[in-house]
């Protein structure tokens, strides 16, 4: 039994609950390589400036013993990953979960490197990650390996070099034991070389909601350009962490009937719209959506086929393949998770004539707001919570605003544009700054 603050909690009152479906089919690296080569062909670079696209510019690979609270040594495996840090520090989230490896943590730190991009941001994109499952661990042992494992990346990590964040797994917790672990070790407090810290510890207002609202303004937007106003849209979210809980609450807020959320255990639906107050206290209570009687249950693959306006995956990769996304009859799919549909899933849905509005925009406000938070620490000045909201919204809607009008000119996707100007924009900064030595 574990007695983590996370938000992936354990289970302790909810019955047998059907297992999470596995992702499927294509890589997270083979789908983020598949999108740069997109994005390569429609700007025609050649293959050198490809593969310097491609290729993480520094990583590290290193082993993370904790001791378990009953004396027993187990070993984990950590990663960080520089994908690029020409236009800036990296910047990324820490992720734990029992299946990261290197190929995974590649993959978001390149996505890292786009999203920064798009919403120009003067960052680089990195991404590190701890191959556990941190339901499994007690507090005091999450903390252990945060520690170690920031103790073992130390020389990668730095306010000027390479800034964490919270991604799944893991919280705002987490980033006070790593900002405290790089501070001790340098001797004095260093706030800015995380984001998504605790309020108390130089954390931005806004910054733990920031992700799922600027998920419900580029949905806005998008459906704006068909003008459908969010008050006439049901929505369907898939994760129910950091992510989507918010989501789902913020689209709620706004008028948009959420008929559907769910997390790792199940889902639960309502045609008339989900209760929100009461489906966040029965989550806090029991730790899943899963038993919520304020509507009937559902499974994750009947989720993603339902019939709503907007779907919202906020969970893990992959869950759009050209098998899944052949069930969807949503008419925008607004990714908030990294990487949720794969290169068939993808086609499969432009057949079909479904908007997707791109990860790498969709969720990009949690490092929008992460980027406010450290101009906050290195100004040492906060700013208002009104600040932050309009601050955001307004990064949010004029990105989207490139992307669409991009979108529009050359006949692309919205992932192909977003992508163009991501890739465009790091080239840029490769070729002003010239190719050492
Ligand atoms: P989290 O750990 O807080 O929550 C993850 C949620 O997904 C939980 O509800 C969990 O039960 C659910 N889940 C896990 N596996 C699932 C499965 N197989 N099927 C259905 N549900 C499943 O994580 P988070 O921070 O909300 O991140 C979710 C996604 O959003 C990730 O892809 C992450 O990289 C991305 N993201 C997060 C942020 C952020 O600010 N936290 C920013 C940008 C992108």
């Amino acid at each position: 039994m574990t007695t983590t603050s996370m938000t992936s909690t354990p289970l302790p009152d909810t019955p047998a609950a059907p297992a999470a479906p596995a992702p499927r089919s294509s890589s997270p690296l083979d789908t983020a390589h598949s999108q740069l080569d997109s994005a390569v062909a429609v700007l025609g670079y050649d293959a050198g400036q490809r593969q310097m696209l491609a290729t993480p510019r520094r990583e590290i690979h290193v082993a993370v013993p904790l001791r378990r609270d009953d004396g027993e040594t187990v070993l984990f495996h950590g990663f960080r990953v520089q994908h690029n840090i020409t236009r800036g520090p990296g910047k990324g989230g820490l992720r734990y979960a029992p299946g990261v490896d290197i190929d995974e943590v590649r993959a978001l730190a390149m996505w890292m490197t786009w999203k920064c991009a798009i919403v120009d941001l003067p960052y680089g994109g990195a991404k590190g990650g701890v191959a556990i499952d941190p339901r499994d661990y007690s507090t005091a042992e999450l903390e252990r390996v945060t520690r170690r494992y920031t103790s073992e990346i130390m020389p990668m990590i730095g306010p000027d070099t390479d800034i964490m964040a919270p991604d799944m797994g893991t919280d705002e917790h987490t980033m006070a034991w790593v900002m405290d672990t790089y501070s001790v070790n340098r001797g004095y407090t260093i706030p800015a070389v995380v984001t998504g810290k605790p309020l108390a510890l130089g954390g931005s207002r806004g910054r733990g909601t920031a992700t799922s609202a600027g998920i419900v303004h580029v949905t806005a937007a998008a459906l704006g350009e068909s003008g459908v106003p969010l008050t006439d849209v049901t929505v369907a979210v898939q994760g129910f962490g950091k992510v989507g809980s918010h989501a789902a609450a913020i689209f709620a807020a706004r008028g948009a009937t959420v008929v559907a959320v769910s997390d790792q255990y199940g889902g639960v639906r309502n045609d008339a719209g989900l209760a929100m107050d009461r489906l966040f206290s029965h989550v806090a209570t029991t730790g899943s959506v899963v038993g919520f009687d304020g509507g009937d249950p559902l499974s994750n693959e009947e989720l993603l086929g339902l019939d709503v306006d907007v779907l919202v995956p906020a969970a893990v990769e992959g869950v759009l393949d050209g098998v899944t996304a052949a069930t969807v009859r949503a008419r925008w799919v607004v990714e908030g998770a990294n990487g949720p549909t794969t290169t068939d899933g993808d086609s499969v849905l432009a057949a079909n004539g479904v908007t997707v509005v791109p990860d790498v925009l969709a969720n990009a406000g949690g490092v929008v707001v992460s980027y406010f938070e450290w101009v906050q620490a290195n100004q040492t000045y906060w700013w208002s919570e009104e600040e932050i909201a309009d601050r955001l919204e307004h990064r949010m809607t004029s990105a989207y605003g490139d992307v669409s009008a991009l979108a529009k000119r050359e006949g692309l996707s919205l992932r192909d544009a977003a992508l163009v100007i991501g890739v465009q924009r790091t080239a840029e900064a490769h070729r002003i700054r010239g190719l050492y030595p």
